[in-house]
């Protein structure tokens, strides 16, 4: 097979003798710190960096037994739908070279889709995990707000992202989520649950009396014009969602019906609002996030750029950061550290991201309304096959909309899965199941039954 382009870096970390991931392979997205293993991020600003210490997840799958392999590409900071805005490249699908893996763990799914690892480990802050576990055919768990500690994760946006695994079968991602989930002591956000968590052993496929809710709005059942008010052009890659992949999602869900499940349909009519309310919170975390990389702590030297050092040995320091930021971020990363930075700035605050927490918080309540109705809720993980490599590149916006199943469970901090459903066209297609807070075992109970 064609190189996949799956890992900005190749190595081989050994873990313990014995643990339950002895033998197996373990590809570590390239924003999770490795120690003295370069630690990317896909972006140019972090080339050559090595961080002086394992983050805890890095620590656990070394305690289990488990070989890091390789350090996965990726969108830069996490920022894309299609690891496209990787610096160091586009990592190909390996179902169809052609096509991009998705993102932002694009070299995560596909590592685990080719068989380079055996599991592999992403970060979701809006979809990151359960994107490319889509469009690669493999499963992926984007886990509960807190249940797995974030020590040692290069933040994007802390309040919307965790790391959780990517695996074959639901199983080995239960599994995987098993040995990541718990207390740690370094991350305040992380609770007791999971401390003891068997979620491998919920992979039974027993849904007989289960209660399924679907939600209209995410399966192309309302007015698309609506979703998002402002978008009123059309394009291949809109929102809109795509016919074969609406016919495998209900062939789908006829599967987990004759095995017992129950459906219901529910509304939520917040999710409209999630794309729009998504980006400017992502947005203004990342502005605040990312003001850390400014040529003098880590990757990137201001030495390193034209121009840069003589302006610092003028004291001229704003000059030199802001040369060194140009230097080392991506266009993407630029876009959204501009518009996060307004979004906050005086004056506007209230305007946008005021709003947008208003909306999350609407978000929240729609969700715990139709968990109040059904055990799990069911979807399209993404509403489009995976695209074609360049086309998402030029318009951010639609590439944006393609979230739009994926960031209302962020903004909601739940947990939920992405496995695959069937094909489209011969291309894969995924179905995320959306649990409550910490019903992890819920989703994969609910995911095992479609193996
Ligand atoms: N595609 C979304 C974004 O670009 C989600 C990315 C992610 O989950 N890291 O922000």
């Amino acid at each position: 097979m064609a190189d996949l382009n799956a890992y900005i870096t190749e190595t081989r970390i050994e873990g313990d003798d014995d643990g339950p991931l002895a033998g197996k392979t373990v590809a570590v997205k390239d924003n999770i710190s490795t120690e003295g293993v370069e630690t990317t991020c896909g972006s140019k600003m972090l080339e050559g960096y090595t961080p002086p210490y394992d983050a805890t997840v890095v620590e656990r799958l070394k305690d289990a037994g488990a070989t890091i392999n390789g350090k996965a590409n990726m969108d830069e900071f996490g920022m894309g739908t299609t690891t496209e805005t990787s610096y160091f490249g586009a990592t190909l699908n390996p179902v169809d070279t052609d096509r991009v893996p998705g993102g932002s763990s694009g070299g995560s799914a596909a590592a685990v889709a080719a068989g380079e690892a055996d599991l592999a480990l992403g970060s979701d802050t809006g979809g990151s995990i359960r994107a490319p576990a889509a469009f690669c055919g493999v499963v992926g768990i984007k886990p509960t707000y807190g249940l797995v500690s974030r020590y040692g994760l290069v933040a994007y946006a802390n309040s919307l992202e965790q790391i959780g695994p990517i695996a074959p079968t639901v199983e080995e991602a239960a599994g995987l989520l098993d040995v990541l989930a718990g207390p740690d002591e370094r991350d305040a956000t992380t609770v007791e649950e999971g401390a003891d968590s068997n979620y491998a052993a919920a992979a039974d496929g027993d849904v007989a009396g289960m209660t399924i809710g679907i939600p209209v709005e995410l399966v192309g059942g309302v007015d698309e014009s609506q979703r998002l008010s402002s978008a009123n052009q059309k394009s291949s890659i809109s929102g809109d969602a795509d016919e074969g992949v609406v016919e495998t999602f209900w062939d789908a869900i006829a599967e987990l019906e004759a095995q017992g499940a129950e459906t219901v349909e529910v509304s939520m009519p917040s999710v409209e609002k999630a794309v729009a309310a998504y980006y400017v919170i992502a947005m203004s975390e990342a502005s605040s996030n990312l003001a850390r990389f400014d040529g003098t702590r880590y990757g990137l030297n201001v030495t390193d750029v034209d121009g840069a050092e003589e302006l610092a040995d003028e004291g001229n320091w704003n000059e030199a950061f802001a040369k060194t930021r140009e230097e080392g971020f991506g266009p993407e990363v630029k876009r959204r550290i501009l518009l996060g930075t307004f979004a906050l700035s005086a004056g506007y605050h209230d305007r946008y991201y005021g709003k947008a927490q208003d909306a999350r918080a609407w978000i929240k309540q729609d969700f715990d309304e139709s968990l109040s109705e059904a055990d799990v809720l069911a979807s399209p993980t993404m509403p489009v096959p995976p695209f074609e490599l360049g086309e998402g590149l030029e318009d951010p916006r639609t590439m944006y909309l393609a979230d739009a199943n994926t960031v209302p469970v962020n903004l909601a901090n739940l947990p939920a899965i992405s496995v695959p459903a069937g094909e489209s066209d011969g291309l894969p297609v995924g179905m995320q199941i959306i649990g409550p807070k910490y019903g992890e075992e819920a989703i994969v109970r609910a995911a095992s039954a479609l193996e």
